[in-house]
């Protein structure tokens, strides 16, 4: 304790609304609606700084982690939830809406039988990715394809040994990721993508992420390589 002042950064899942400031769009459903900002000064008695949790991972990772040296740094957090930054010549880029790099709302890119009918979303839209990438949307596919209701830990823990419904849920999940950095690169061309929560630490998600994306790239660029010094990082590579 020192006594003085200070001023706390929160990162959290959501966005303010640029119109009203008021929460929104968060997966943790009560803090939608809510000044979510003000609240926390008023009942802390010191100021608040909030920002989208993903928005802050890819600040870190663009300044002094896997995205440092990289222009255009587009990061995932793939854990309970998918949560999107994107970092541009060093800077977060949220847009006029707040809304820049929510990845996991936008729709599934090319959806296949196995993904319909789209599954509804908390935000009001159905299809959008994150019910399919991520530890949520593992539980539902295993929980789909076998009627045994896992949590994705537990998912990841019967693939290592082997698994065989395991082992194509997890499958299923790559190549669901693979499509929706393809989509990405599509429209902005990262320098790298940057992958990090709970379910980056899979060597499955990532190792063939360049070659999954491939097909799916309509310049035909191929990912060079995998780094595994920040959960995962693939970058996008010219032929
Ligand atoms: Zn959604």
């Amino acid at each position: 304790m020192t006594g003085r002042g200070a001023t706390i950064g929160i990162g959290a899942p959501g966005s303010a609304s640029p119109r009203t400031g008021l929460w929104r769009n968060a997966n943790i459903l009560v803090c939608n609606g809510k000044p979510m900002s003000d609240d926390i000064e008023r009942l802390l008695n010191c100021p608040i700084r909030m920002e989208n949790d993903a928005n802050c991972f890819a600040l870190s990772e663009a300044h002094d982690g896997a995205g440092s040296g990289h222009a255009v740094v587009a990061c995932f957090t793939i854990g309970t939830a998918l949560g999107g930054g994107l970092v541009i010549d060093g800077k977060v880029r949220r847009g006029p809406n707040n809304e820049a790099a929510e990845f996991g709302h936008t729709p599934m890119p090319w959806p296949n039988e196995s993904e319909w009918p789209l599954i509804p979303c908390f935000c009001g839209k159905n299809g959008c990715v994150e019910q399919y990438v991520s530890g949520t949307g593992l539980a539902r596919d295993y929980r789909k394809m076998t009627g045994e209701d896992l949590k994705g830990p537990e998912i990841v823990a019967k693939a290592s040994q082997g698994n065989g419904e395991a082992v194509a849920a997890i499958d299923r999940l790559a190549d669901r990721l693979a499509r929706l950095t393809a989509a990405i690169v599509n429209v902005i061309d990262p320098d790298i993508f940057v992958i990090g929560g709970g379910l980056s630490g899979l060597p499955e998600l990532v190792e063939e992420l360049g070659a999954r994306s491939r097909a799916r790239i309509r310049a035909k660029r191929a990912a060079s390589g995998v780094r595994p010094d920040c959960g995962a990082s693939y970058i996008p590579s010219p032929p």
